[in-house]
């Protein structure tokens, strides 16, 4: 099962050097996304891996939508929408933090997530976890639980998993 994920991975994804800015090797999992049986693979993986764990899945914009969005559907859970600044109509609580390539924001409805929930984050890649630990912030603000944390790619050599050192980290394939 393991090996069958890291088959369809290498087969599927894409590098892109210097994207979007010199010496970052940018990994685009847009393909594995366009492929019906790799994106089932890939989701369902993800989801296996916290069975019965968690009552929502949050995603952080935009590509960690598609993911969060097909692992809620395929298990019956909620979705949770971490939005980048500006996006969200309501009352949010914010958090800024650093990333491999310049910085950013990220925003949660303060209402949209009960006390005591236990949420999945899912995003395609881990690199330095400034992201995650961001949306993570966000949600334990909400009084949510994180349940856990997936990614279908770890960039290693980066700090990443130990940003994360408080959560279970699942990565589908290091690179
Ligand atoms: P970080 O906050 O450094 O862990 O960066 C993770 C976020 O930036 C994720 O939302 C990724 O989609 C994106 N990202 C960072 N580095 C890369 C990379 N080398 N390839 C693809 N996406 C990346």
């Amino acid at each position: 099962e393991t090996s069958h994920v890291s088959a369809v991975l290498d087969e599927l994804c894409a590098t892109v050097e210097d994207y979007p800015s010199e010496g970052i090797v940018f990994k685009d999992l847009t393909p594995v996304f366009a492929d019906g049986p790799a994106f089932k693979t890939m989701v369902d993986a993800i989801a296996n891996a916290f069975e019965g764990s968690f009552d929502a899945v949050a995603g952080i914009e935009a590509r960690g939508f598609l993911l969060a969005a097909a692992a809620a559907y395929a298990t019956g859970t909620g979705v949770i929408t971490i939005r980048k600044a500006g996006k969200l109509p309501r009352e949010v609580f914010a958090e800024s933090y650093a990333l491999e390539y310049g910085e950013a924001t990220l925003e949660l409805h303060k209402e949209d997530v009960p006390a005591g929930t236990r949420v999945l984050i899912l995003d395609d890649v881990l690199a330095t976890g400034g992201t995650i630990g961001a949306a993570a912030a966000l949600l334990e603000r909400s009084g949510a639980v994180v349940a856990g944390v997936g990614v279908v790619l770890e960039i290693e050599g980066l700090p990443g998993r130990s940003n994360l050192a408080d959560y279970e980290v699942v990565s589908l394939q290091k690179v």
